[in-house]
């Protein structure tokens, strides 16, 4: 059942995922028969629990209660989903009509819709059995626009996987979802470069996330890749809340820092305060030797974990304590500054706290970061002036800034994003988790001077659908009224433009 994928396979489910595309419930317009198969397939997920659960917890040791949480999130992306998909938001239709005046103030009838780009190729992720697996966010993303998927199974957890696909087949039609198995890197680089396949959601880590995108970047057609890579997802202590809240600080932050070992894409890495933080150091290393222990996912996230984190040890002016597994690091902002490996991920049990002498110090230390899911300011009042300057530093880098939180966790709404600059992610322009997601995996379609009798669902001018659609510039339910839209003022330039 969860044999080593072989080129047939990846071929059969290619075909499979083409064959399905372009037939319902995957024609435009077939919105709501998708959003049907998600809830359907979100109450067999909750149902399953409690067989689930324990075989995912074999697989990977990351504890009941963990999974428990997380296959409630998986459920809830699948929920979230189909709403999306019948509220159609995602459709994002736009309807400029017709203007009769010359060029550049007249224009013709032009009506724009997001497509679904086809079938798309989907990895899933060891640290996520259930939300970045087989029916995890990637897959209900995709499925919610209409674009059938073959997913890579991670062998970290392959009978999970096959239980959760067997759910799937139950319910989705033939060649919505096909799951390969196995740990070859030939099929994986065979599936990202299938003609048929549109696109690649990707979750693991720089080597993997690179080696496929550059086997897209050899294809004649390259294809978006949409890979989260890595994040140190940096915390900043302003002096004034380090004075005022560095026990309470380091306790939260050791909590943050140690749930799963530590193997959470949000995962808090890279804590900046000031050197004179003393409670604050001392409360995060009770609380790390405190903190529940578990096995790591598997061979290769334990073999990453410690050439990373003997990496980081050897790096000039480090210190190293292992607090009962743990690593905790420790060095000054200008040495951070030096040492491009020091501002490097290590994924799993490891925290590296830098101290900065004073705000030229801390911004010299956050003009060196690198992208992130995640940056997170913990600011009082009194370090307003300060905040100021580190605030633009965290723009550039964070897919999300969090004010005066630590919590790795990601919440399930329409303004979330989870992504950002590489190396967190390969598009900074897009999301895995939120209303975002579904994004990926359509492209604009335009229709000019488009007969109303062929345009798709959605750019009807009744608005069957009810959908939210900007008109002639103003967002509105309404139906296309029969008034012309007016030019634009063209100031007079049209009259003096050649004479003047
Ligand atoms: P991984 O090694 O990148 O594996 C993820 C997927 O990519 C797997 O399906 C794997 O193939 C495939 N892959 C990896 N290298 C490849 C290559 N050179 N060519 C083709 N396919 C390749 O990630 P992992 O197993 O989850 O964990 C390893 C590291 O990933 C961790 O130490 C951590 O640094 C990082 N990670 C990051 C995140 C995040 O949220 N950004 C999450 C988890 C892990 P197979 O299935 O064939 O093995």
């Amino acid at each position: 059942m969860t044999r080593e994928a072989t080129e047939r396979d990846v071929a059969g489910a290619v075909a499979a995922a083409e064959a399905a595309f372009g037939v319902a419930p995957f024609r435009p317009g077939d919105d709501a028969a998708r959003a049907d198969l998600l809830d359907a397939l979100a109450d067999a997920l909750a149902a399953e629990r409690h067989r689930l659960v324990p075989l995912a917890d074999g697989e990977t040791q990351l504890g009941a209660d963990r999974l428990y949480g997380e296959l409630l999130r998986t459920v809830r992306q699948m929920e979230m989903c189909a709403d999306l998909a019948r509220q159609g938001a995602f459709l994002a239709p736009v309807i400029d009509t017709a203007i009769d005046a010359p060029p550049p103030y007249g224009r013709p009838d032009i009506r724009r819709i997001n497509e679904p780009l086809g079938p798309v190729a989907v990895f899933a992720a060891s640290n996520f059995p259930f939300a970045f697996s087989v029916l995890g966010n990637d897959v209900a993303s995709a499925l919610a626009v209409g674009c059938p998927v073959v997913l890579k199974a991670h062998p970290g957890h392959p009978e999970t996987s096959a239980a959760v696909a067997r759910i799937a087949d139950a319910i989705l039609p033939e060649g919505a979802l096909s799951v390969l198995y196995g740990s070859g890197y030939e099929a994986n680089l065979q599936l990202v470069q299938a003609p048929a396949v549109r696109a690649a959601g990707f979750t693991g880590s720089l080597g993997g996330g690179r080696a496929l995108l550059d086997a897209i970047g050899q294809r004649p057609d390259p294809i978006p890749f949409f890979g989260e890579l890595g994040a140190v997802n940096p915390v900043i202590i302003c002096p004034a809340a380090a004075k005022a809240r560095g026990a309470a600080l380091g306790e939260t932050l050791a909590m943050g820092a140690t749930m799963s070992m530590g193997q959470f894409c949000t995962n808090p890495g890279v804590i900046l305060r000031p050197k004179e933080a003393a409670a604050l150091d001392e409360t995060f290393e009770a609380g790390v030797g405190k903190a529940p222990r578990h096995a790591l996912l598997n061979g290769r996230i334990e073999a990453g974990f410690a050439k990373g984190a003997e990496a980081l040890k050897a790096v000039s002016g480090v210190t190293s304590r292992d607090v009962g597994g743990h690593m905790v690091f420790t060095m000054s902002a200008a040495d951070f500054v030096a040492n491009g490996i020091a501002r490097e991920e290590v994924f799993g049990p490891a925290t590296l706290l830098v101290s900065y002498d004073g705000e030229a110090d801390l911004l010299a230390a956050v003009g060196k970061l690198e992208g992130s899911l995640t940056a997170s300011l913990h600011a009082d009042p009194e370090d307003d002036a300060l905040a100021d300057l580190v605030e633009p530093g965290l723009r550039r880098i964070a897919g999300r800034i969090l004010y005066a939180e630590i919590s790795p966790g990601v919440a399930l709404t329409d303004a979330m994003v989870h992504g950002g600059p590489w190396p967190a992610s390969t598009r900074a322009d897009s999301s895995s988790v939120g209303a975002l997601s579904l994004g990926r995996w359509t492209r604009p379609v335009a229709y000019q001077s488009c007969p109303a009798s062929r345009l798709p669902a959605g750019l009807d001018d009744d608005n069957a659908r009810g959908l939210l659609r900007l008109v002639n510039g103003e967002m509105t339910r309404a139906a296309v009224s029969d008034k012309p839209a007016k030019p634009a003022d063209d100031k007079g330039r049209m009259k003096t433009w050649r004479n003047d």
